[in-house]
């Protein structure tokens, strides 16, 4: 009999401690894994350069840590995610594998591309697995009394929270290691269009670093995160989005980090590791969303009504907003800090997003859009979920009759304007009281813009678009 033989394609799930589809794939038989790089699909999906540019640096470090466990890291190039299905089945038959395995991604585009890839494979004669790894329940796992999918986080949180001591977080150990020679695909180190203006030295690569960010914010942030979370000017957070996304690391060495933090206690409360642990089912009820609704995967609206909302044609303002050039400083701050470094702080991202979506009534998905083309940890799921809540379109969003006024937040959260002054140097010279609204009898001396809209009337605006289309209902 033929010993079996695997392929692992690997997407999202870039490591190679705690990768079920991987580890599974060495109990069975010789190990090949695979990436699939389409430049052409990631256009289409406002990749942003920055990502791809720690990807590819990522993609070095891992066919390293593949070497040394005796895998080979095969690199599949194509187009886009119609050219895979063809692709990957002639590397199959290349290296006469028998199984192919890979961990589910749940964006709609992703899931056609799966099926299609496991129905060619299936119609070959070849056997296909497929691996929960993104969250720690599959969609449809956490579902209301009545079957459906939540669409309020809180029951979902609680649901969640409830079954958290059922999943065993114990990570997998690395794959068993593989005999016989191994012959890595060489890897491009950069592709043309995708050159990243961000220096790489900002967002180091590798599964080491990303677990080494995991341990620093446990020993040093954690503790004090529901009280720093708010605070942009604080590293408060623990900046592992860019490597969730890639997944470097996974949620159950999240998780896992958390509980040894508190002695295997499932963290229910209000305090650092409680609100955390938040933020991580935020991350997985978006993504639950996405596939039980996926609408939204298509710039749909959740909410369905409001696509009749009125959105302004502002050519200037967007890219007034873009450039952080709006003339209010904690906005602008925000957008310079997401064009020069390729990651914004969370609330800054609920600030600006409401700021596009309210103030200006600019349409949302223009926004996710220019944060996807700059985000190192652009996810479809989190940033469409956190677009339809700040414009109020989407599920358990902001009410729409909330709107974060940018001075008394910028007064909250950046008190000593120390985060304004990062990111706007023209400002440097203001008062800790005066930065966070610049006179305006200095804003031309200081060679900074006037606010481009005016609060009061830019609330009476949205009121209005949002009544206009409770009246047609
Ligand atoms: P931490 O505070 O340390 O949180 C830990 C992890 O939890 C994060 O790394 C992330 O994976 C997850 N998380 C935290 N907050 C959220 C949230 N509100 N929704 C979903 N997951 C969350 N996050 C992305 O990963 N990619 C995106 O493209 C993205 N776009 C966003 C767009 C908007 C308009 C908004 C309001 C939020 C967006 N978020 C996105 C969520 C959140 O802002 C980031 O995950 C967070 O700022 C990343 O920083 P951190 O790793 O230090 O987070």
């Amino acid at each position: 009999m033929t010993a079996s033989t695997q392929l692992v394609w690997l997407r999202h799930d870039l490591r190679v401690m705690d990768n079920p589809a991987l580890y599974d794939a060495s109990q069975h038989g010789p190990v090949t894994a695979v990436v699939t790089l389409t430049p052409k699909q990631w256009q289409q999906h406002d990749r942003a350069p920055v990502q791809v540019d720690l990807l590819l640096r990522h993609l070095k470090t891992l066919q390293q840590a593949l070497g040394d466990s005796g895998i080979s890291l095969k690199v599949c190039q194509v187009d886009d995610f119609a050219a895979v299905p063809e692709a990957l089945l002639a590397l199959a038959r290349q290296l006469k594998i028998t199984h192919l395995r890979f961990n589910d991604q749940y964006e709609w585009d992703e899931r056609i591309r799966d099926d299609a890839v496991e129905t060619a494979f299936q119609a070959a004669g070849y056997s296909v697995h497929r691996y929960l790894d993104q969250t720690l329940f599959a969609p449809g796992q956490l579902l209301t009394g009545q079957g459906d999918y939540y669409t309020v986080f809180t029951p979902f949180y609680k649901r969640w929270l409830s079954r958290l001591l059922e999943v065993d977080l114990t990570p997998l150990p690395a794959p068993n290691h593989q005999s016989g020679p191994v012959e890595h695909d060489p890897l491009p180190t950069q592709l043309p269009g995708w050159e990243s203006p961000i220096a790489s030295t900002l967002w180091p690569a590798g599964c080491e670093h990303a677990l080494a960010r995991l341990d620093h914010f446990v020993d040093e942030h954690l503790i004090n995160y529901d009280t720093q979370r708010d605070l942009p000017a604080v590293e408060g957070t623990s900046t592992l989005s860019p490597y969730l996304a890639l997944g470097a690391v996974s949620i159950r060495q999240c998780l896992q980090a958390v509980m040894a933090h508190t002695q295997g206690q499932v963290p229910t409360g209000k305090d650092g590791p409680g609100r955390w642990v938040a933020e991580l089912v935020w991350r997985e009820f978006y993504r639950h969303i996405m596939a039980g609704f996926p609408r939204v995967c298509r710039y749909r609206a959740f909410k369905t009504e409001t696509e009749r909302l009125s959105w302004r044609e502002d050519p200037e303002g967007l890219s007034r907003w873009q450039a952080g050039q709006t003339g209010f400083p904690l906005v602008d701050a925000a957008m310079r800090q997401l064009v020069q470094t390729g990651w914004m702080h969370n609330r800054l991202r609920m600030l600006t997003a409401m700021f596009l979506s309210k103030h200006l009534l600019i349409d949302w998905r223009l926004g996710e859009q220019f944060f996807m083309q700059h985000l190192v940890d652009g996810d479809l799921a989190a940033n469409n979920g956190g677009w339809q809540w700040a414009a109020s379109t989407g599920t358990d969003a902001a009410p729409y009759f909330r709107l974060f006024n940018p001075y008394r937040q910028s007064e909250r959260f950046d008190l000593q304007g120390e985060f304004i002054r990062k990111f706007i140097p023209e400002l440097h010279s203001l008062s800790n009281k005066s930065i966070h609204q610049p006179p305006t009898s200095q804003c031309d001396q200081l060679n900074y813009p006037h606010p481009c809209v005016d609060l009061k009337e830019a609330r009476d605006r949205v009121m209005h678009a949002f009544d206009a289309i409770k009246v047609e209902k």
